[in-house]
């Protein structure tokens, strides 16, 4: 789904000079950007549907273990040079949207350095490789967020090796299912509260002195921000610290010309949701009771980090952008 428009120079300067000598129609089409016999495509058959298969992994769980194997755009997404020599920091870039986050941003032009846990080193690898083959630079940032001390000095290390930072996405999360607030510990309280509210804080104080005008930060909510699920009592008042957060954030930085934005999404077939963040019964269903009767895919969502990041969006700051398969109120 690519409904931005390009100039003949954009998109030379994408695909490579080989290509210069093509006619534009030619040139057009060979970046895949409009081609003449492309139709709507119907979103309901598109992506696999519940029931799904019973499976469990340990937190924090990997993607390419997950049946089916979730679609983070590493075969569909294609770039037209809207990001071009950007530079994105995206944490939990391993999998889920972090991942289709990456992806994407590399195929438009930027340089992105990915944080995860040292247990998720299999899927990150990947994640590097597809950024490397997009021609970027690719810089892998292992560690807990837990930790200020990490937080800080992952935002350091990645402005060294990006040369600097004008993208923050801020998405990795801890998300575990509990039935009552009765079994819910302190000690599980706190590791929600230290990664879904105390990380981005630290992050982007971290980050904040890096960023100059036209910069964006991005954050991860959940359609949970708005319509909070009863199982998921820490989480979800997370979720709403994100969007309020975007919210305030937005209105002290959009005079340093630095916009934050979010994204909520509705269920979405990733690892968190298999490695504890949903009971059997739900994953099973997953996705199931949403208008379109199905989980969105992380692919799916891909083009609104890209569209959230992009300088044609210059005036939308403090917005939060739903991908919810119809339930959900952004
Ligand atoms: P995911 O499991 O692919 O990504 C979450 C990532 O968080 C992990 O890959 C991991 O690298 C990272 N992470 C967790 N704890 C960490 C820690 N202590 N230190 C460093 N990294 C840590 O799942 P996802 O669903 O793509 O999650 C991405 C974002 O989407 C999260 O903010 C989540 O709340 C949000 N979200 C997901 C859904 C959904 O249905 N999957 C719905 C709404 C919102
Ligand atoms: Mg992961």
């Amino acid at each position: 789904m690519q409904q931005h428009m390009i100039t003949r120079r954009q998109a030379l300067a994408g695909i490579g000079s080989t290509l210069a000598a093509l006619s534009l129609p030619d040139v057009v089409v060979a970046a895949g950007q409009v081609s003449s016999n492309a139709g709507p495509e119907d979103p309901l058959g598109k992506y696999p549907k519940p029931p799904f298969r019973e499976q469990s992994q340990p937190w924090p769980g990997l993607a390419s273990k997950m049946d089916p194997v979730p679609d983070h755009g590493e075969k569909s997404y294609k770039g037209s040079g809207r990001l071009a020599g950007r530079k994105a920091l995206i944490t939990g870039g391993d999998s889920g949207m972090g991942r289709a986050a990456a992806i994407a941003y590399a195929r438009e032009g930027a340089d992105v350095a990915i944080n995860y846990l040292p247990a998720e080193e299999e899927d990150a690898k990947q994640v590097i490789a597809l950024i490397r083959e997009a021609g970027r630079k690719g810089v892998a940032l292992p560690g807990d967020l837990r930790e200020e001390s990490f937080c800080k000095k992952l935002v350091a290390d990645a402005v060294s090796a990006l040369g600097g930072l004008d993208i923050l996405v801020s998405n990795a999360a801890r998300q575990q299912t509990k039935a009552s607030i009765l079994d819910l510990s302190t000690e599980d309280f706190d590791a929600t509260m230290k990664t879904n509210i105390y990380a981005p804080f630290w992050l982007i104080k971290a980050a904040v002195p890096h960023l100059k005008p036209g910069s964006v930060i991005i954050g991860t909510s959940s359609e949970q921000a708005y319509d909070p699920s009863a199982d998921l009592y820490d989480y979800a008042q997370t979720k709403a610290a994100t969007t309020n957060f975007v919210k305030s954030l937005a209105k002290q930085l959009a005079p340093k010309g630095i916009r934050v934005n979010g994204v909520a999404p509705g269920p979405i077939w990733t690892p968190l949701q298999v490695s504890g963040g949903a009971t059997m019964e739900k994953l099973k269903q997953f996705g199931g009771n949403t208008p379109m009767g199905r989980p969105g895919q992380p692919a799916e969502l891909a083009s609104i980090y890209v569209q959230l990041a992009a300088a044609d969006a210059s005036y939308a700051t403090g917005q939060i952008y739903g991908s919810s398969g119809g339930a959900g109120q952004p």
